[in-house]
């Protein structure tokens, strides 16, 4: 993988018309080793609060029926005044277990930026090992159990969260706007065979990802690997500077921290 990296950077470096650079990786979240957030990031997690045993909607791949009974739904309430419902499948089986599964995905949701997660309506998390995937329109996004062992695991959690808040909270109303188009356009090359394959689904999950690595903590990722983002996707990460705000702070309080009663 570094000497494609490397390759493709001397391609750039080379000739100012050199040809576009190829993605830089399979895909953002999982064909790497980066680490694009931490769990030492500063994170607005305050309370995880259970709520209610209910009927709610629980989107599944692997089901037709959208229902689901004795859904338990917690409220992940943040610092900066936000609030994320969590849905947990009753498969989870035990109080406990739900508990540890929606406290597990609160926390990186806790790393998110205020501006995606106020638009996040709510997550749900299922048991069994499906990859997760996000609702645009309906704001939300989807884990399943076993695949978040994984990723927390393999430290990719926070980025599995980050790649599908992007599809919930600002793929509208930017993957389709004129601006990115143009600035797709503009750039050329892709920066994840992902997102080369899905420039209109992925594209901006993909690029987003690797912007706010680059542009949150400058130095994070290796050096070959920032030189050859600004190469390959220049025009994009000018743009997602405004839509990721790099200039204001990550957590901005918008509401009244509600603590752990009620
Ligand atoms: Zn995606």
């Amino acid at each position: 993988m570094w000497s494609r990296i490397l390759a493709a950077t001397a391609a750039i470096v080379g000739g100012a018309t050199a040809a576009l650079a190829e993605p830089l990786y399979p895909n953002s979240v999982v064909s790497n080793e980066l680490e694009f957030i931490t769990t030492r990031d500063e994170n607005a997690l305050g309370c995880l609060v259970f709520q209610d045993r209910v009927r709610a909607e629980m989107p599944d791949k692997r089901r037709e029926e959208l229902f689901a009974d004795d859904v338990f739904q917690f409220q992940a309430r943040f610092t900066d005044g936000t609030q994320v419902d969590i849905y947990v499948h009753p498969d989870a089986g035990e109080m406990q277990r739900a508990e540890e599964l929606a406290n597990e995905i609160s926390r990186p949701i806790g790393a998110l930026p205020t501006l995606m997660r106020q638009k996040l309506r709510h997550v749900v998390v299922h048991i069994g090992d499906e990859t997760a995937f996000a609702e645009d329109r309906g704001r939300f996004f989807t884990v399943y159990s076993d695949n978040m062992a994984t990723r927390i695991e393999n430290h990719d959690l926070e980025e599995t969260v980050f790649h599908e808040s992007v599809h919930a909270t600002l793929d509208l109303p930017w993957a389709d706007s004129a601006e990115w188009k143009q600035a797709q356009k503009a750039d050329g090359g892709f920066i994840t065979d992902y997102a080369a394959r899905n420039p209109q689904g992925e594209d901006l999950a993909e690029s987003a990802l690797f912007a706010w690595a680059l542009l949150r903590y400058p130095g994070r990722l290796p050096v070959e690997v920032e030189e050859a983002v600004r190469t390959a996707i220049p025009n994009r990460l000018e743009l997602l500077e405004q839509i990721l705000k790099v200039d204001e702070p990550i957590q901005q309080p918008i509401g009244s921290y509600q603590g752990c009663n009620g």
